[in-house]
């Protein structure tokens, strides 16, 4: 099968060598990956007691903490395209979604295990740039990798287990919105989606990032490289200012759909509330014909949504103001026999196109 790996495959002559071949990984192995990656990163922290080279890493769980841990896998085809794609974004988005997980709890990340499935015929190289990004993210956030698997795979496919700590007292889960509470996003709406909307309708030439439109670009951007809202999390966790929250992974809708079924619930959002970005506002309207649809359901954002109570409410805006962080108000808890409802100016109810992200459904 011939594969198109981007321009992966061109650079890597090895030194010395004639052949204009690059060198893959079967000429690598297995063992040769994993003593490689074991040198590349280093550990950083005094509590790993055994990280990559035994059987499991042996780490001090952390004094008066809860563990938190979470998962996420990204495979081929399903959730990037290699001909779109480049590895260094690859390895950073491959942490960051995971970040976000753990930033929707109100928790501090630690330690990563990588597990990759990998083809025969990757260039060497690939798997360099794909390092590359996921060192610029662990060095951002001081994560040590610990562990993780490596196998061949017909499509390439990586999955990490982010290990991270929270005070017992602190942590912050879907369940415990209440009627009255206020409900809040981190960042703004939408962009992720927009911008793989763009990339699409482009035919997936992410050559147009760079043609000189910094709104197409920065929503391009946005859909590679998610922005994981560690600080956001940790503020409002420390504060003890939510009563539940989620990270949205799948759409507005959707997520709030989840923290309404585990709080029993209901909610009304105020459609001209929702946080646009300015290159949103421009571009939307060029890509899809009901412009709001995508900040409504459209996935990939990785920001957070919050409920908060009420009387807390200005002290959350007041300290986000402060840090110099984003946050608005879209709308507020209400009875479980309301449902989910997204409200006009004028009072109408407005139903998006589709309602969320769901691996196994068709988009509706
Ligand atoms: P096992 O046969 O017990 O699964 P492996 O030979 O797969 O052990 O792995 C050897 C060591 O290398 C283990 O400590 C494992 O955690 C680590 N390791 C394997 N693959 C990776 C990877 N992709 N990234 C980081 N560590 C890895
Ligand atoms: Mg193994």
């Amino acid at each position: 099968m011939r594969r198109n790996w981007g321009n992966w495959g061109e650079f890597d002559a090895p030194r010395g060598s004639k052949s204009k071949k690059p060198v893959e990984l079967k000429e690598i192995g297995e063992f040769g990956l994993i003593s490689w990656i074991r040198g590349k990163m280093d550990l950083r922290d005094s509590n790993i007691a055994s990280g990559i080279g035994d059987d499991a890493a042996v780490i001090t769980p952390p004094k008066r903490c809860v563990s938190l841990v979470t998962t996420d896998i990204l495979i081929e085809d399903t959730h990037f395209r290699l001909d779109y794609t480049d590895p260094l974004r690859l390895g950073k988005k491959a942490l960051s979604i995971n970040l976000s997980d753990i930033a929707a709890m109100g928790g501090t990340p630690q330690y990563f295990l990588l597990s990759m499935g990998l083809p025969l015929h990757l260039p060497f190289r690939w798997i360099e740039e794909f390092f590359h990004g996921v060192q610029q993210v662990a060095e951002e956030y001081n994560l040590s990798l610990i562990g993780g698997d490596t196998s061949l795979a017909r499509k390439l496919t990586i999955n990490v287990t982010l290990i991270g700590r929270g005070k017992a007292g602190e942590v912050i889960y879907r369940k415990g919105a209440q009627a009255g509470d206020q409900i809040m996003v981190t960042g703004t709406l939408g962009n992720a989606a927009l911008g793989l909307r763009i990339l699409k309708s482009h035919k997936g030439d992410s050559s147009i990032s760079r043609a000189g439109d910094s709104d197409l670009a920065e929503l391009i951007e946005k859909h590679f490289s998610p922005t994981s809202r560690i600080a956001e999390g940790r503020l409002i966790a420390k504060n003890h200012l939510a009563s539940a929250m989620i990270d949205i992974s799948d759409g507005l809708m959707a997520d709030l759909g989840h923290i309404l079924e585990e709080s029993h619930a209901g909610a009304k959002i105020w459609i001209s509330q929702l946080p646009l970005s300015e290159a949103y506002r421009r571009k939307a309207p060029q890509y899809i014909s009901r412009d709001i649809d995508l900040a409504i359901s459209g996935g990939e954002d990785y920001e957070l949504l919050l409920t908060t109570p009420r009387k807390k409410g200005e002290k959350l805006l007041g300290l986000f103001r402060q840090s110099g962080l984003k946050i608005t108000p879209i709308g507020e808890i209400v009875d479980p026999r309301y449902g989910l409802r997204l409200l006009l100016d004028d009072g109408r109810e407005y139903t998006p196109r589709r309602k969320g992200h769901d691996h196994f459904k068709k988009p509706r």
